[in-house]
C-alpha cells in the first residue's frame, strides 16, 4: 500500500508539474519567437542602412568621375587616389567602360588588371543597359578569390547617357557591417544569416558556406523550405542534424534578400529543463514523504488486522486455541475473528467426528477375520489392519508409508504386480494364490477395490485378503470323498441321477454310458426330457410329479438296451429340505428284466399264484376243459365268469405296488368266500381272475352269482389304514354242454366284461 501510494503521489505530481511546464514552455515558445523576430527586423534595418549609406557614398564618388580623361586608366588612378573614404570601404573599387571592360581596378589584393569572363560580361552589359544603380548577386572574386557581392553604379555625361559603370566590391567574409549583425546573434551556439531568395548563402557564420546554396547539404529544413517560399515570421523547426530550433525570417528593402536566424531549442529552453529537473525531483522527494506518512498511517490503521494474523498463526501452529480472536471487537476486525472462530469451531467439529469415524472404521478393520489394506498408486500401504499382526506376524503401524516391495520382499510383490496394476488401472480384481508363510504352504484368497476419483484417476486401491487354507483343504477333501462315490455308483449296475427343482439333470452316473452310450456330461443342466425322450418323459411324468409333492415314487418301463427291451424299474426319491421343501429328486433305476424272466417261469411251473394263493392260468387251463367234459357229461350248464378289478392302474399308481399287492390278495379271498367249495377261482394274469360255476341251472342263477359277487367287492378295502373302494366288472358266459372250446368260450366271457367295462363298471354283463 506503501507502494501504491508513493507511485500514485509522484504520478499526481509528475502530470501536475509537467502540464504546468508545457503550457509555460508554449508560452515562452511564442515569446522568445516573437523576440527573434523582432531582434531580426532590427538587423535587417541595419542592413538595409549599411547597404544605403554605400550607394550613396558610390553615386557621389560617380559624379565627381573625370570624364573628360576618357578611358585613360592613369587618370582614373589619380581620381581613386583623390576619395580614401570610398577606398576604405570597399574591398576593391572598379571602373567599367562603355563596353564592359574593367578600365580600372584598386585593391589590396590586386597586381594586375585581368580579363572578365563572358558571363561577368554580360551582367555587366545589362547593368549598363538599365542606367541604374544595382547590387550584384553574390559572386567568387576574380581578383581576390573571395566570396563577394558588388555594388554598380552608373557614370553618366553631361547629356545623361550612361558612359561608365563605378562598381564597389564587398568582402562578404570580412564585412564590417556584416560582423555587426553577427554579433546580434541570440544565445552562445544562435546565429544569423542572409541568402539570396534563391537560397544562395551570403552570410553564415560557417564561412565555408559561403556562396553555397543552402540546401547543398544533403536533408530538409522545413523552415528552410518556408522561407524560400517567402515566409517572413518566426516557426519552429528541426535543423538536417536533427536538432530543434527556433528560426525567424525577414526580407531586406534594399535587396529582397532573406535574412535569418536560428535559436536551438536547448539553449533557448535551457531554464526550462532546468526547472523540468528540480520539478521532478520535488515531485519524488514530496512522493517518498507521502509514503513515509502513509506508512505510519497503514501502520496505525492495520495494527488490529495484524494482531488477527497473528492470532491465526497461532491457531495454526497449535500455540493458542480458538478462544484469543477478539470476537467483542464492534468493527470489521470483530466480524472477520468472528467468521474465523465460527469456520475453525466447524472444522474442529469435523475433525471430531472424522476421528471418531476413523475410530469406529478402525475397530471395524481390526476386528475382520481378514487382512485389510488401502494401497495408494505408489503401491505403499496407506492403511493397515490388525490383522496383518495374526497372519503374518507384521506390525501394521510400522508398514505406513512403505511399499510392498519393502514390506514383503522381491518376491512376494513380483507375484501379485498383475494384480496390482489391474486394480490401478480401475478393474475390481479377485484372485487365489498361494504362497508360503513360516514355512508352510498358504491359499489366500484376495479382492481389490479401485479407489476411483470423480474425474476418473485412480489415486489407489482398497485390498482385503483371506486365508483359505482350511477351507480348501476341506474342499479337497469333499472332492476326494465325492470322487470316491462316484466311483462306486459309477460301477454299480444302476442308473443314478439327480434332478433339481426344474428337473434338470445334475449328476449322472456311468452307467447311463454303459446301457445308452450317453456321455452323462453332455445331459448336466439338461431338462429330463430331453435325457429320455418325450415318449418315456410322458409315461414317467405321473411319478415324477408324485416324487415332487414329497412322496417316492416307483414306476415299471420298458427301454431298449443294446437291441433288447428290457424292464426297468424306477423309483424316484425326494431329497427334502429343512423346511420340507422338495430340493430336487434322485432317481434310481435297476434292470429287472431277469427277475421277471425267472418269476414268469416260475409261475409257468407253479399251478399256484405266489400272491393270492389261488389256482394260476396254468392250472385253470388245466381245470377249464376238464369241468367242460363233465358239464357235458352231467347235461348240466357250466358258467365261466372272467373278472377285472376296475381303475386297477390307479391303485398301483397312487397307493404304490404294495397297496396294489394287497388288494389283489383281498379281492382273491373275497373271491373265494363267495363261491362253493366246487367251483375254481384262478388268477389268469395282473387284476385279471376267472371263476368256474359247474352245474348252474340256467343263466339266471349265473347272473345272481355274478351280482353276489360284485356286491362282495362293495365293502371298502383298508390300504394303508385308510378305507378305498374297489370294483370289479365280470363278463359271464354260459357253456350248455355243446361243442364249444374252452378258448372259445374264454373269448365269449372276454367280450362280455368288456362290455361291462364300457358300459360303465363295478357290473356283470352275460355274454349271448
Ligand atoms: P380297467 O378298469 O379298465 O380294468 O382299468 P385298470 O386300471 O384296472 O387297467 P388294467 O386292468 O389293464 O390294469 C392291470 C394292471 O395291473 C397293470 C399292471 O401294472 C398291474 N399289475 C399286474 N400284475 C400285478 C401285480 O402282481 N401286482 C400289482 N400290484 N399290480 C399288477
Ligand atoms: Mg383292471
Amino acid at each position: 500500500m506503501t507502494v501504491v501510494v508513493v507511485m500514485l503521489v509522484l504520478a499526481a505530481t509528475l502530470i501536475v508539474t509537467l502540464v504546468a511546464l508545457l503550457l509555460a514552455e508554449r508560452d515562452m515558445k511564442s515569446v522568445i519567437g516573437n523576440q527573434q523576430f523582432a531582434l531580426l527586423s532590427s538587423a535587417a534595418a541595419q542592413v538595409d542602412a549599411q547597404i544605403a549609406a554605400r550607394k550613396v557614398l558610390l553615386a557621389t564618388l560617380a559624379d565627381t568621375i573625370p570624364l573628360a580623361a576618357g578611358n585613360d586608366p592613369a587618370a582614373m588612378q589619380v581620381f581613386v587616389d583623390r576619395n580614401p573614404v570610398a577606398r576604405k570601404e570597399f574591398l576593391n573599387l572598379h571602373i567599367f567602360t562603355r563596353q564592359g571592360a574593367l578600365l580600372h581596378t584598386e585593391g589590396d589584393h590586386v597586381e594586375a588588371t585581368p580579363a572578365l569572363n563572358p558571363r561577368a560580361r554580360a551582367y555587366l552589359e545589362n547593368a549598363l543597359a538599365g542606367g541604374k544603380t544595382v547590387i550584384s548577386p553574390p559572386y567568387k572574386s576574380v581578383l581576390t578569390g573571395l566570396p563577394s557581392i558588388m555594388i554598380l553604379q552608373p557614370v553618366r555625361d553631361a547629356q545623361g547617357r550612361t558612359v561608365m559603370l563605378l562598381g564597389g566590391s564587398i568582402d562578404l567574409t570580412n564585412s564590417v557591417f556584416l560582423e555587426q549583425i553577427a554579433e546580434q546573434k541570440p544565445g552562445e551556439t544562435g546565429f544569423m544569416f542572409i541568402m539570396t531568395t534563391d537560397g544562395i548563402l551570403l552570410h553564415h557564420p560557417d564561412h565555408k558556406r559561403l556562396l553555397e546554396h543552402i540546401n547543398a547539404r544533403p536533408g530538409y529544413n522545413r523552415a528552410t523550405e518556408m522561407a524560400l517560399r517567402g515566409f517572413e515570421g518566426w516557426t519552429e523547426a528541426v535543423n538536417k542534424e536533427g536538432s530543434e530550433g527556433i528560426y525567424a525570417y525577414k526580407h531586406l528593402q534594399s535587396t529582397n534578400w532573406i535574412i535569418g536566424v536560428r535559436f536551438p531549442v536547448n539553449e533557448a529552453f535551457a531554464p526550462m529543463i532546468q526547472m523540468r529537473r528540480h520539478a521532478m525531483l520535488a515531485a519524488a522527494v514530496f512522493a517518498a514523504m507521502a509514503g513515509v506518512v502513509a506508512w505510519l498511517a497503514i501502520q496505525t490503521l492495520f495494527k488490529p488486522l495484524g494482531s488477527l494474523h497473528r492470532n491465526i498463526s497461532d491457531i495454526r501452529s497449535g500455540v493458542a486455541g480458538i478462544g484469543v480472536l477478539q470476537r467483542q471487537r464492534d468493527d470489521e476486525i470483530g466480524e472477520l475473528s468472528a467468521a474465523f472462530h465460527e469456520l475453525m469451531a466447524e472444522r474442529q467439529r469435523y475433525e471430531q467426528q472424522i476421528a471418531a469415524s476413523e475410530k469406529r472404521l478402525r475397530t471395524i478393520a481390526d476386528s475382520l477375520p481378514a487382512i485389510v489394506a488401502y494401497i495408494d498408486s505408489d503401491l505403499r500401504y496407506r492403511f493397515t489392519n490388525e490383522h496383518f499382526r495374526r497372519m503374518m506376524g507384521l506390525d501394521p503401524r510400522s508398514m505406513l508409508g512403505k511399499t510392498i516391495e519393502e514390506v514383503m520382499g522381491k518376491e512376494f510383490a513380483a507375484g501379485v504386480a498383475c494384480f496390482n496394476e489391474a486394480a490401478l488401472r480401475g478393474q475390481r480384481v479377485h484372485y487365489e494364490r498361494e504362497g508360503y508363510h513360516n514355512g508352510c504352504l498358504r491359499q489366500v484368497m484376495g479382492d481389490m477395490v479401485p479407489d476411483i476419483a470423480a474425474d476418473g484417476a485412480v489415486s489407489g486401491f482398497y485390498l482385503m485378503a483371506l486365508d483359505i487354507t482350511e477351507r480348501k483343504t476341506a474342499e479337497l477333501q469333499q472332492a476326494a470323498s465325492e470322487k470316491r462315490l462316484k466311483l462306486l455308483t459309477d460301477n454299480l449296475p444302476v442308473l443314478i441321477a439327480y434332478l433339481d427343482d426344474e428337473r434338470k439333470f445334475q449328476f449322472l452316473n456311468a452307467t447311463f454310458q454303459h446301457w445308452f452310450g450317453i456321455d452323462p456330461q453332455t445331459l448336466i443342466g439338461r431338462h429330463l426330457a430331453e435325457g429320455i425322450g418325450s415318449d418315456q418323459y410322458d409315461v414317467a411324468e405321473p411319478h415324477l410329479d408324485q416324487a415332487y409333492r414329497g412322496q417316492a415314487a416307483t414306476y415299471e418301463l420298458k427301454a431298449r438296451i443294446g437291441d433288447e427291451l428290457h424292464t426297468l424299474e424306477t423309483t424316484f426319491l425326494p431329497e427334502l429340505g429343512a423346511n420340507g421343501k422338495v430340493l430336487g429328486i434322485y432317481s434310481l433305476t435297476h434292470d429287472t428284466t431277469r427277475m421277471k424272466e425267472i418269476e414268469e417261469r416260475l409261475t409257468q411251473l407253479a399251478r399256484i399264484d405266489s400272491l393270492t394263493c389261488i389256482a394260476n392260468r396254468l392250472m385253470f387251463e388245466e381245470l377249464l376243459p376238464l369241468a367242460i367234459a363233465r358239464a357235458r357229461r352231467n347235461r348240466k350248464p357250466l358258467a365261466l365268469a372272467y373278472l377285472d378289478i376296475d381303475y386297477f392302474k390307479e391303485i398301483n399308481d397312487t397307493l404304490g405296488h404294495g397297496a396294489g399287492d394287497q388288494v389283489l390278495k383281498e379281492f382273491a379271498d373275497r373271491l373265494i368266500a363267495s363261491v362253493r367249495a366246487s367251483d375254481t377261482v384262478a388268477r389268469l394274469a395282473g387284476d385279471e381272475f376267472v371263476i368256474v360255476f359247474e352245474q348252474v341251472a340256467n343263466v339266471g342263477e349265473a347272473a345272481r352269482l355274478a351280482g353276489k359277487i360284485v356286491d362282495a367287492m362293495h365293502a371298502p378295502f383298508t390300504l394303508h389304514g385308510a378305507p378305498h373302494h374297489v370294483t370289479t366288472s365280470i363278463g359271464l358266459a354260459l357253456h350248455e354242454g355243446d361243442d364249444e372250446t374252452p378258448a372259445a368260450l374264454l373269448a365269449r366271457a372276454d367280450s362280455a366284461l368288456y362290455t361291462a367295462k364300457r358300459d360303465g363298471r363295478d357290473r356283470y354283463t352275460v355274454a349271448d
